[in-house]
């Protein structure tokens, strides 16, 4: 079995499910009392989220960078870096470091090939709907096209993210705004909803919307597993 390194801490509400999902999935496939070899380096999510802020993308740079390097010295076998958002210095850290990187979006263009769907709707922070390290990926890796909310939309869930989830508030309004936002994508043409922050599969699932939904917590962390078992390649 190899040993999964996590970059977690952005935030530690979505770090502990990579744990849970983690450890439950390799129990279901082992059996008995098995666990998953794993190291978690966590960040304090504070300066980072003011770094994120005032677009100080350098210096977060140094942060992910550093972290991946301590899971590295602790053995870790390859990496995940549990946010969406992170991914945007994802070649930073993969040149960085000798082992592989499991970059989040492929691991979500992976299932979403499976139904073979065209466009899709995206959720996410306000950095991974508007910047291009994760829509472009996907078009042009993957030829998945992928529809964002409006402004106002894309604020306020950008705001929610912020706000509420990271700090573990799962109110019924914000739901309710996020199935709403969900259904105007799904009139603009998304087949499916990429739930593109960690975070989110805490307010919102499949039982909220007609449309394939993709969990990106989950995902990662279960294509994580098979990696680690040998199931799959990075
Ligand atoms: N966990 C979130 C994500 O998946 C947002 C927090 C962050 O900015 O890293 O993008």
């Amino acid at each position: 079995m190899k040993t999964i390194g996590i970059i977690g801490g952005m935030s530690w509400e979505s770090s502990i499910e990579y744990y849970r999902i983690i450890n439950e999935i390799t129990r279901e496939k082992l059996g008995g009392l098995h666990s998953a070899k794993s190291v978690m380096f966590s960040v304090d999510f504070a300066p980072l989220e003011e770094m994120q802020k005032n677009n100080q993308w350098d210096k977060a740079t140094d942060v992910m960078v550093e972290a991946a390097k301590q899971l590295v010295s602790a053995g870790a076998d390859f990496i995940v870096i549990a946010t969406n958002t992170m991914h945007l210095m994802y070649d930073a850290v993969q040149n960085a470091i000798a082992v592989p990187v499991l970059h989040i979006a492929n691991a979500a263009a992976f299932e979403i090939k499976k139904k073979n769907l065209h466009t899709v709707g995206l959720l996410g922070t306000i950095f991974t709907m508007e910047m291009d390290f994760y829509k472009g990926r996907l078009l042009d890796q993957f030829k998945i096209n992928v529809v964002v909310p409006d402004l106002e939309d894309r604020t306020i869930v950008n705001q929610i993210i912020y706000q509420e989830l990271v700090l573990g508030k799962i109110e019924h309004k914000s739901q309710l705004e996020f199935i709403r936002i969900m259904e105007s994508l799904v009139s603009k043409g998304a087949e499916g909803i990429i739930l593109g922050c960690t975070e989110i599969p805490s307010l919102v699932g499949p039982e909220n919307i007609n449309v394939p939904v993709y969990n990106t917590t989950y995902i990662h962390a279960r294509a994580a597993v098979e990696i680690a078992l040998g199931e799959r390649l990075i």
